[in-house]
């Protein structure tokens, strides 16, 4: 087994995940199997608990594990589906050590960071690297290891130890220690700044790590001189330091590393030979400069609560990006902050927001918690419905439809999801029965679930190769009232996907309408650049006006 190991430094930010990936890219296209595991050093168990103001999206695994939004570039870049134990955080292994404590597996000691916490950081990570992720069955030859956080904080000093000593154990021939930094620009003549980098390559090797590889995050490509400078004072190779310059587009990542040998040198240093031709990296580079080529627009309307942080909603973006590669446009978000769209909420954006939306091709509802911006979400999904837009509700997208349809068709009046409006005369949206109402953390309906289809024909299911059921990735604790099913599909509304008790809706489609789709799970997690998730490919193909 070989590691490469991915630290950070300067400032958080730098795209430390988008580098570990784009390594794994390489390695991929090289013909090996690969892994990765992210380490969020921080004290909560999972994200699961954590605000997307603050941290950015959940991501949600195969297994219900509720992760850092890095485990799902992991998944999109190198096509593997990862576990709840591919996400470390501090949280989660000390947890694991105060039980063995409590069990008495210790014995009497004294339990201490060292070394009972480090012991158990590279034990989970030697656990974990072994577990085949990319479907093959294989044993991965390759971990990719992010470390979350800035070397030198207080957070994750236990997890560079553990690195530190998990050189000796495996073996200092079988890691690869790559080091992200940044190298600003200063002054008239904009000259390339090497002392952030120097200070932090200085405080990784006082922690004992040496970087065998420097990333530097750039605006524009380092110069020759300041490569020259930084391998001097940071005791690196000068072909080691590589240029992470701004690119036109996320997917010319690997590509630039490629050219700058980072392949060739990670291999040189975990004794891969890099076979002569990389058909797979040829692919990724056609679809990487196809993305730079696309210029008629398609505009899709996010109706969403945290519009202002793209990072809440990544891989929702994501799956329309892969999708609009795939119709062939330039995908633009336009970003609705939810309760300028609310007809009674005195917004002084409401009718900007209101143009905005009916010059959009398409409409999309995410996922999302709590009553903030509700209203404006189910005028959104009102206009879609009645001016034949093309529509997709994400799971609160779902239920959002829903409740438009119970009031404005079937008159419920009032009607609601009791997560709104407890007190509600017509609840369209209930609480699961089986959902926990004291503990939050872990206790939604989460992860990958069956969904078969209860319809031959349409148009999702067609979307989805006629499957005869889905898999896909839930985060829920609402459902659709199954005893207002009947009415609802009466009236065309139909949930033409079920779980497999027939009882609770999981796909939705109104009938006579271009699209306007919903679906209770979150397909956005499964979506792959060049596989886009079908409900996503939908909305785009019926935003540029193609039958489906
Ligand atoms: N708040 C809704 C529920 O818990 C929707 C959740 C979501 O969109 N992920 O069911």
């Amino acid at each position: 087994m070989k590691y490469v190991i991915v630290t950070g430094g300067v400032l958080s930010g730098l795209g430390k995940g988008i580098t570990a990936s784009s390594i794994g890219v390489l390695l991929k296209s090289a013909g090996l199997h690969l892994t990765s595991i992210k380490i969020d050093p921080y004290l909560n168990c999972d994200a699961g608990t954590m605000s997307p103001f603050e941290h950015g999206e959940v991501f949600v695994l195969d297994d219900g594990g509720e992760v850092d939004l890095d485990l799902g570039n992991y998944e999109r870049f190198l096509d593997v589906a990862l576990a709840r134990e591919n996400n470390i955080t501090t949280g989660k292994v000390y947890a694991n050590v105060i039980e063995k404590e409590r069990r008495g597996d210790y014995l009497g000691k004294t339990v201490q960071v060292v070394p009972h916490i480090t012991n158990e950081i590279q034990d989970w990570i030697e656990r974990v690297a072994n577990v085949c992720s990319d479907g093959s069955g294989k044993t991965p030859d390759v971990c990719v290891i992010e470390l979350g956080g800035t070397v030198g904080d207080i957070e994750s000093a236990p997890f560079v130890e553990a690195l530190r000593q998990f050189q000796f154990r495996v073996g200092k021939e079988n890691v690869c220690f790559v080091h992200v930094s940044l190298v600003p620009v200063m002054g008239p003549v904009g000259e390339q700044k090497t002392k952030p980098t120097q200070h932090t390559v200085k405080e990784l090797r006082g922690l004992g790590i040496i970087p065998d590889i420097l990333v530097c995050r750039s605006e524009k490509p380092l110069e020759m001189e300041t490569r020259a400078k930084l391998a001097a004072f940071c005791h690196v190779a000068e072909d080691a330091v590589v240029s992470a310059h701004d690119v036109s587009n996320l997917y010319q990542i690997p590509i630039s590393l490629y050219e700058q040998s980072v392949l060739g040198k990670v291999s040189q240093q975990l004794g891969f030979t890099v076979p002569d031709s990389l058909p797979k990296l040829d692919e990724w580079k056609v679809m990487a400069d196809k993305i730079d080529s696309l210029e008629e627009e398609v505009h899709i309307a996010m109706v969403g609560k945290y519009t202002g942080l793209s990072d809440s909603y990544l891989s929702v973006i994501k799956a329309l990006q892969h999708s609009a590669f795939v119709v062939n446009r330039k995908l633009v978000i336009d970003w609705i902050e939810s309760t300028d769209l609310d007809p009674t909420e005195d917004s002084e954006n409401h009718d900007e927001a209101w143009r905005i939306v009916k010059a959009a091709d398409g409409i999309l509802v995410p996922g999302g918690f709590g009553v903030r911006g509700i209203e404006g979400k189910i005028a959104a999904a009102h206009y879609a419905r009645t001016n034949n837009v093309p529509y997709l509700g994400v799971c609160l997208g779902l239920q959002i439809a829903t409740i438009e349809f119970c009031r404005n068709v079937l008159g419920l009046e009032g009607a609601n999801s009791t997560e709104f409006d407890e007190n509600t005369p017509n609840p369209a949206v209930v609480f699961m029965p089986e959902i926990s109402k004291t503990q939050m953390g872990g206790t939604m309906r989460l992860g990958t679930k069956p969904t078969p289809f209860l319809v031959d024909d349409c148009k999702i299911r067609r979307l989805y190769g006629d499957a005869a059921h889905v898999d896909e990735r839930h985060r829920h604790r609402y459902e659709v009232n199954p005893e207002l099913i009947e009415q609802i599909e009466a009236a065309g509304l139909v949930y033409v996907g079920k779980d497999e008790t027939g009882q609770r809706c999981e796909i939705m489609e109104l009938e006579g309408h271009p699209y306007y789709v919903g679906t209770q799970y979150h397909p956005e997690f499964k979506s792959r650049p060049n596989r886009p998730s079908p409900p996503f490919l939908g909305l785009l193909m019926a935003a540029v006006g193609q039958k489906i």
